[in-house]
Formats: structure tokens, C-alpha cells, sequence
């Protein structure tokens, strides 16, 4: 029986009334989270980038604060028409650490470019012969007349310069923009890193923190291919504010999984608890139909026999035996339900001893075979020889037997065969009894081992039971450590099969099992 498709409904909409708002709040949380995050990372890159720009306009102004002193002296000592001799004195050693002053001439330099740095024309080209790989930097000198008569500068090896002027640019220049400490993060917090045109890292100022996104710059002039990149350090405020949208992201994610597990095991819970409901409800009232029967049988029974109403022997003994059959059925019933309840309450003590089945299984057509024979069954018994033993309670496995055959005889219909097989594999014991009855659709099989279920289709309606009997088998083979299978076709009949080990796993093959076949 199942729960009503309206009460499924109302607890759906209960469910999903809970789960669905929890989680929207969840991912709206998540989502604004992620918003923020994003916009604060995106705003870090900005200055980053911004910052990697001051460093390499820092570095060209670096290169022009040596020039600027030299430049004057040596462009007005060009223009008065001294010697190269003296210009390159005038040039003098402002250089600093860079290489002595030099005079070349320009068509000796290597394509000269011109960079305008402050309004002051620098000069920069590669470098030819023994300076290979260097730069030349420095002025145009005119002369007189104003025909570009050399360059004067110095040698400038970029490396050395970049790593050797890294510390000092940081320090000096970068704090003294104010723009800098307007932003998220102090200049103390913050990395920088040099890297060569092969991208290999040169020099750094602090460890760089986890910054996908940072931005590397380009140096200009003459540290063309040379970049710097500026990010935040491991332990600033924006790498510490990703870390914790990571755990606020894990946390959120878990959250609207819990919530969701919840909901969907509190919503299976309660449609199994109702559905429970109902079954109870209707186990009792086959119960009581199912008592009241026997009862009345026998009180017609009873009556008959005080009011003398029979001529013959035969007739009284008649009466006599519908008595005893009804009560036997009420006790089997009866019966039926103590076990159950003992079961259900883990009260029922099983005496495991060492069993043939092959007995259990014979013992119980046996008991079985009156009502067989009354309702002309055909009955196969195919039970092998030299069956392995298997631990168990000869009266419960016996139980169980019965109650397969039971049902077998109450689901068939015209074609009255039943076959009862035992039967050794892999340290199993399987016994199967088969009839060629209703069947069962693949939908129901799982169900029909739960207690108080019985299938609801027309077949089903008018044979008495009280929806026990293969929930008790079910749970008689588990205390046994074993299982029970059915294989069913709708229309063509059923197979449900005891599967038991075998006592002490060993197991005489397949092959030497000899067959007994009776019928
Ligand atoms: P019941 O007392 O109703 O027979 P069971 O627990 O023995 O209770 O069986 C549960 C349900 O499984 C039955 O109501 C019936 O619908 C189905 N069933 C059991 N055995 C068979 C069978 N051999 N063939 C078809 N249906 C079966």
C-alpha cells in the first residue's frame, strides 16, 4: 500500500518549501561572496599594475638622474666646439657604477633609438663588439652647426642595473607616491619581482603571494624584454580575504549539501513512516478479517453440532473436521503473528544445530502434502544427495519453507506446478521453490520482503494474508547469515530461492551432487 499521491504531495511541497529557500539563501550568499571577492582581487590587480608601471618608470628615471647632471656640460662643450676629449671629460664620471664615459660615434651604434624621458632625449642602442649584450646610454652631442656629431654616455649592463637598483627603487620611489598608501595594501605588503627576457626571475623584494592574476609590465628603453610585476605578499589582507572566501565558498557548499541530504532523508523518512502508517492500518484489518473467518466457520460448526443439525456419522464428522482445520488455520495464523512480534522485538532465540536441508526441505512438502493433493498441485521435488549441512534452526528454516510453498499455492491460478529444488554452490546451500502462478513485477520485488505489504493488483485481492510471511522468511534467513532471491515474469510464475551457507564452507561440487527425484 503507499502513501496517498496528495499526502506525497503536501510532503514534497513542505520539503522543497524548506530546502529550496535555504539553498537560495546559500548560493546568494555564495554568489555575493564571490562578487566581492572578485572586485577587491580586481582592484588589487589594478594597483599592482599601476604600482609595476612606477617601477618601471622609476628605473628609466633612475638611468636619467645620472644623465642630467653630465647632460648639460657635455652638450655645451659640443656646441663650443671642443674636442672629443673634452666633451667626454665634460660627460665626466656621473655615470655612477655605470662604465666610464665614452664618446661613439652614432653610425658605430647598433640602431640607436631615442627615448624621451622627462623632456630630456636618451639615447639607447644595442651594443656592438666587446660589449655585446650591453646598452649604450647617453646624449646626441651636436656640434656647432648643430649636425649631430656622436653620442657621449655609458655602457649599461640592464641585468646588473635592474638587480643592483631593485632595492633602492623600491625603497625610494615607491613610498613617495601617495597613491600607494591609498590603496588596499601598504608598500609592505607587497612583491616585486624582476624577471630577464627568457621570464626567469632575476630579483625579488618579499615572496609573492598566491596572485594568478597579477599583471607582469614591461620595461621600456633600455631594459627592453625585462619585466617587473608587483603582487601581494602571503600574509596581506587580500590574500588573506581569497583565502577566506575559499572557506566561506567550502562552508556555504556544505551547508546547502547538508541541507539538501536533510531534506531529501527527512522527506523519504516521513513518506516511509506514513506509508508504514497505512500498511499497520491495513494489516489490521486483513488481520481481523482474517480471524473473523476461522471464528465463524467454527461457531457455525459448533452450532450445528449442539442443535444436532446432521442424520449421519459422517455428517457430525464432517463438522469435527471443518472445527479442527479452522483451528488449526487460526493457530497457524496466530502463530504466524507471535513470531513475527518476536522477531520484530529480537525476542525469538534460534537453535543453531547441524542441518540437512535436504530433510527440512522433504519434512516440509510433507507436512504440506494433504493440501496439495486436495487442490491437485503437481508437485517436483528434485533434492540431491550428499548436500553439504548447513548451522540452523530446523523448526524456523522449516517455517520458511512451508510459508514459500504457502504462497506459492495461494498465487497460482490454473497452472497448478510446483517445483521444490535444493541445490550447493560456492559454500552456499540454495533451496528455490517455484510455481507458475501470478508473478510479480520487477517493481514490486524489492517490497514484497517488507513487512505488513501486500501487492494491490486484482490477483492479489481476493487470497487471504496478512503480508507477513516473506518479511519473516526474509528475516529468519538473515539471522542464519543468509538471503533470499526471487526471480519472477508477470504471468508466467516465480522463483524465490533460500540461500544459506554451508557449515564449515565445504562443499561438495555441483557435479558430485547426485538427484532424487519424486513427485
Ligand atoms: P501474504 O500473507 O500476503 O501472502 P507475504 O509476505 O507472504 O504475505 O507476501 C507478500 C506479497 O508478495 C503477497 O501479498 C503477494 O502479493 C506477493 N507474493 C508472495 N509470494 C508470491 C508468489 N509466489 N507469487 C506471486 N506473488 C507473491
Amino acid at each position: 500500500m503507499a502513501v496517498s499521491r496528495f499526502s506525497r504531495r503536501v510532503l514534497v511541497v513542505i520539503g522543497l518549501g524548506v530546502a529550496v529557500p535555504a539553498l537560495i539563501l546559500a548560493f546568494l550568499g555564495a554568489f555575493l561572496t564571490l562578487r566581492i571577492a572578485r572586485a577587491v582581487q580586481d582592484e588589487s590587480v589594478k594597483y599592482n599594475t599601476y604600482l609595476s608601471q612606477q617601477v618601471s618608470e622609476a628605473y628609466e628615471q633612475e638611468v636619467m638622474a645620472h644623465l642630467r647632471r653630465a647632460v648639460i656640460p657635455a652638450e655645451n662643450a659640443a656646441r663650443n666646439g671642443a674636442t672629443m676629449a673634452q666633451v667626454v671629460e665634460a660627460l665626466g664620471n656621473e655615470g655612477g657604477e655605470f662604465d666610464g664615459a665614452h664618446l661613439v660615434p652614432v653610425d658605430e651604434l647598433d640602431g640607436y633609438s631615442l627615448l624621451i624621458v622627462e623632456s630630456q632625449p636618451l639615447i639607447y642602442a644595442a651594443g656592438t663588439g666587446a660589449r655585446q649584450g650591453d646598452y649604450f646610454t647617453g646624449i646626441l652631442l651636436r656640434d656647432p652647426t648643430g649636425q649631430v656629431a656622436g653620442a657621449g654616455g655609458w655602457w649599461i649592463n640592464p641585468r646588473k642595473f635592474l638587480t643592483a637598483h631593485l632595492e633602492p627603487v623600491i625603497q625610494d620611489r615607491l613610498p613617495a607616491n601617495p597613491h600607494l598608501y591609498g590603496g588596499f595594501e601598504s608598500t609592505r605588503r607587497l612583491a616585486v619581482q624582476l624577471f630577464a627576457p627568457d621570464n626567469s626571475e632575476i630579483g625579488r623584494v618579499r615572496t609573492p603571494g598566491p596572485a594568478r592574476t597579477a599583471r607582469v609590465e614591461a620595461l621600456q628603453g633600455p631594459f627592453e624584454g625585462y619585466s617587473v610585476r608587483v603582487t601581494a605578499t602571503p600574509n596581506s589582507p587580500v590574500v588573506w580575504a581569497g583565502r577566506f572566501v575559499q572557506i566561506e565558498l567550502a562552508f556555504i557548499g556544505l551547508m546547502g549539501l547538508v541541507i539538501l541530504v536533510a531534506t531529501v532523508f527527512g522527506l523519504r523518512y516521513t513518506i516511509r513512516q506514513l506509508e508504514l502508517a497505512q500498511l499497520k492500518a491495513g494489516f489490521v484489518s486483513n488481520i481481523t478479517h482474517e480471524l473473523k473467518t476461522p471464528i465463524a466457520i467454527i461457531r457455525l460448526a459448533v452450532e450445528s453440532l449442539e442443535m444436532r443439525r446432521f442424520t449421519t456419522a459422517e455428517e457430525s464428522q464432517k463438522f469435527l473436521d471443518m472445527i479442527a482445520r479452522e483451528t488449526q488455520r487460526l493457530s497457524t495464523l496466530v502463530e504466524k503473528i507471535l513470531d513475527f512480534a518476536r522477531l520484530e522485538a529480537g525476542q525469538r532465540v534460534f537453535r543453531f544445530e547441524s542441518l540437512d536441508m535436504v530433510e527440512v526441505v522433504r519434512g516440509a512438502v510433507e507436512s504440506m502434502r494433504p493440501r496439495l493433493d486436495d487442490q491437485r498441485f503437481q508437485v517436483v521435488v528434485d533434492l540431491p544427495d550428499g548436500l553439504p549441512p548447513v548451522q540452523g534452526d530446523g523448526t524456523a528454516l522449516t517455517q520458511c519453507v512451508l510459508n514459500l510453498l504457502d504462497n506459492a499455492m495461494k498465487y497460482s491460478r490454473d497452472r497448478k506446478e510446483i517445483r521444490v529444488h535444493a541445490d550447493a554452490r560456492d559454500r552456499y546451500v540454495y533451496v528455490s521453490v517455484s510455481d507458475c502462478g501470478i508473478g510479480i513485477t520487477p517493481g514490486d520485488q524489492k517490497r514484497i520482503f517488507e513487512k505488513f505489504v501486500r501487492l494491490e493488483n486484482g490477483l492479489v485481492h481476493d487470497v487471504k494474508g496478512a503480508g507477513l510471511g516473506l518479511s519473516l522468511v526474509s528475516q529468519i534467513i538473515r539471522a542464519h547469515g543468509g538471503r533470499i532471491e526471487v526471480q519472477s515474469t508477470p504471468g508466467e510464475g516465480s522463483t524465490f530461492t533460500l540461500v544459506l551457507p554451508a557449515a564449515g564452507g565445504m562443499v561438495s561440487s555441483a557435479e558430485d551432487v547426485s538427484r532424487k527425484t519424486a513427485s
